[in-house]
């Protein structure tokens, strides 16, 4: 019986990681191909084609590298690929999923794993992560879905997920959503049909550059007066609460907005920006009034990556209708 193509590239992190001397802590170094050996039983399931595209820690990806990988993985699907599966480091793993979501013109799974504890820790999580990842790109509910992430036995949509803990097990989840489905004994179950996407052309340019900020409290404006000087071409703010910043910061932000794209997030990690609840000097309706626009559900860091990639394809002006309420 022929099986179905499954191809899985390595980019590095913790599931590649080991030491090579006892107390020198680990670091990227197992092959796509070792990690394969630790989960054998694919082989009944797939016919794998597996690559080394990278072996690096995930705060050292760039969005370049990224690009690379998305053109490997589409080239897979036009391999006849039934899914592509992605191994990488869980510190930017949120990001690296929803760059290429708002990229992934297929209904083929595209499935973005990593591991909390390298190969040589007791109850190391990679291997079954990784055969986790697998079964959720072959299995045929996963079509439609875009990019998703697999950790922990739970499926999280590109969109929603973050990572919430440094260092648990459980480190991923959906803030308000939840996870989109779970491996239950060894079965693909989704909690919820697939929603609808948004997919942006290929960024034509890569130069420009998005500065995200946060609001703290009592913070200066030295940043945020020098964004244009710095040549910035959008400015994302991690705000306070539902999208909130400091009087002395909205003054700045009015003179910023009239020259690049300005989107306030919420710092808080859960839950969406509010539109037309306050009315204070820096509250998200005197924002919106100075040309910022509110990110809603997408966190900070996600609303950059956006608005690099709409800058990318000359698409900033139609930003507002790329905010949408939905997750
Ligand atoms: N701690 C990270 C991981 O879980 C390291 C990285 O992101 O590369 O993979």
């Amino acid at each position: 019986m022929d099986l179905p193509k499954l191809s899985i590239a390595a980019l590095g992190g913790t599931v590649s990681m080991q030491a090579s001397n006892a107390g020198e802590g680990v670091i990227p170094s197992v092959s796509g191909e070792a990690l394969l050996s630790s989960i054998p039983e694919l082989t009944t399931l797939a016919g794998v084609t597996v690559e080394t595209l990278g072996l690096l820690p995930s705060a050292s990806l760039d969005f370049e590298f990224l690009l690379n990988v998305l053109s490997w993985a589409e080239f897979q699907v036009k391999q006849g690929a039934v899914g592509v599966v992605i191994t990488q480091g869980t510190d930017t793993l949120e990001e690296a999923a929803v760059f290429l979501d708002y990229l992934w013109p297929y209904d083929t799974p595209l499935v973005l794993t990593g591991a909390m504890r390298s190969a040589a820790q007791p109850g190391a999580d990679g291997p079954a992560n990784l055969l986790d990842a697998c079964r959720v790109a072959l299995a045929h509910n996963s079509q439609q879905r875009g990019v998703q992430v697999v950790m922990n036995g739970q499926i999280h949509q590109a969109g929603s997920v973050r990572k919430t803990d440094s260092l648990a097990l459980q480190a991923f989840s959906s803030p308000v959503v939840g996870p989109a489905g779970l491996l239950l004994e060894d079965r693909v179950r989704y909690l919820r049909p697939p929603g609808q996407r948004t997919v942006l052309p290929l960024p034509q340019q890569t130069t420009q550059k998005v500065a995200l900020l946060e609001a703290s409290l009592s913070a200066d404006t030295l940043l945020l007066e020098n964004i244009l000087a710095l040549d910035y071409d959008g400015l994302v703010i991690g705000g306070f609460g539902a999208g909130h910043i400091s009087q002395r910061w909205a003054t700045t932000i009015e003179h910023i907005a009239k020259r690049i794209p300005v989107i306030i997030a919420t710092r808080t990690g859960s839950g969406s920006t509010a539109r037309a609840s306050y009315g204070f000097g820096g509250g998200e309706m005197d924002l919106i009034r100075k040309g910022a626009s509110m990110a809603g559900f997408l966190c900070p860091r996600k609303a950059r990556i956006l608005l690099w990639l709409l800058l990318g394809c000359q698409r900033q002006h139609a930003l507002a209708q790329y905010l949408n309420e939905d997750i």
